[in-house]
C-alpha cells in the first residue's frame, strides 16, 4: 500500500512537476515548500526596528511611524511574518493568482514557526482570516487568508473562526489615494454576534497600509469582540527598506 502510494506520489510529480514560485526551478520531489532553498533564504524576516503598531520598518531609534505616531487604532498591533520582497511576492502570487493551496499552506506553516518571535501576539482565542467578497471566491476556489489561519491554528492549537463576511464588494487599495481607500473600506465587513467578548486575532496573506486590517477590527469591535491584533504573511513597506 506504501508502494502504490509512493508510486502515485511519483507519477503525479512526473505528469506534474512542481516548480520554485520565485524563480521557477523544478523543486525535488519530497520538497513540501513552493520555493528551492535559495529562495527560501532570501525571504525576509519583518523584524525590529519597526513601527511598535504597525511593523512598518523605521529608522533613527523611533517607535511609531508617522502614520501611527499619535493615532488611537481598532487594531492596535499588526505584525508580519516577512517583509514584502525578494521572493515573498511571487510566493503570494502563486496561491493568489496561480492556484497553488499548496503555497498557502506551506506559508501557513512558516508563519507558524515565526508566530513565537512575537509574544505580543499571544493570549488570543481565535483566529479570523480577513474574507474575501464571494464573488471572488467563487472566482479563486478558496480563501487564501483561511488557508493561512488553518495552518496556523493547526499548529498553534488556536481555533479558526469565520467571524467576518464582506458586506459589498471594493475596490483593490493599490490603485486608490489614502482618502478614497478609506472611503472604499468603510461598512465594508460586518462581524458576527459570536464575536462578543472574544479576543481576535485577524489573519490575511499581505498588509499594504492596515486599512482593510482596520476595517475588519472596526466591524468585531462593534459585534463586542474585547481585543483585536493583525498577524499577517508579508509587510508591503511604503519606503525602501536597505539590503
Ligand atoms: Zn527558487
Ligand atoms: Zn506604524
Amino acid at each position: 500500500m506504501e508502494g502504490l502510494r509512493r508510486l502515485a506520489a511519483w507519477a503525479a510529480h512526473w505528469l506534474f512537476p512542481q516548480t520554485c514560485a520565485h524563480c521557477r526551478e523544478d523543486l525535488p520531489r519530497e520538497e513540501d515548500a513552493p520555493l528551492c532553498a535559495r529562495c527560501r533564504q532570501g525571504l525576509r524576516l519583518c523584524a525590529p526596528p519597526f513601527c511598535l503598531r504597525c511593523a512598518e520598518p523605521v529608522c533613527g531609534g523611533r517607535a511609531y511611524c508617522t502614520a501611527c505616531l499619535g493615532r488611537s487604532f481598532a487594531c492596535p498591533l499588526v505584525r508580519a511574518a516577512f517583509l514584502y520582497r525578494g521572493p515573498a511576492p511571487a510566493l503570494v502570487r502563486a496561491f493568489k493568482y496561480r492556484g497553488r493551496r499548496e503555497a498557502a499552506r506551506a506559508a501557513g506553516r512558516w508563519m507558524a514557526c515565526l508566530l513565537p518571535g512575537f509574544p505580543e501576539l499571544s493570549g488570543h482565542d481565535a483566529l479570523v482570516p480577513v474574507p474575501l467578497h464571494p464573488r471572488r471566491l467563487r472566482e479563486r476556489g478558496y480563501n487564501q487568508a483561511r488557508l493561512l489561519a488553518e495552518e496556523l491554528g493547526r499548529l498553534s492549537g488556536l481555533p479558526v473562526l469565520d467571524l467576518l463576511e464582506r458586506a459589498r464588494p471594493t475596490r483593490p487599495q493599490w490603485d486608490l489615494g489614502r482618502q478614497s481607500r478609506r472611503a472604499n473600506l468603510a461598512g465594508a465587513f460586518q462581524a458576527s454576534p459570536r464575536a462578543r467578548g472574544s479576543s481576535v486575532l485577524l489573519i490575511d496573506d499581505v498588509c499594504t497600509s492596515g486599512a482593510s486590517l482596520e476595517e475588519c477590527a472596526r466591524a468585531l469591535l462593534r459585534a463586542g469582540a474585547s481585543r483585536v491584533a493583525a498577524y499577517v504573511l508579508a509587510r508591503q513597506t511604503l519606503r525602501p527598506v536597505n539590503s
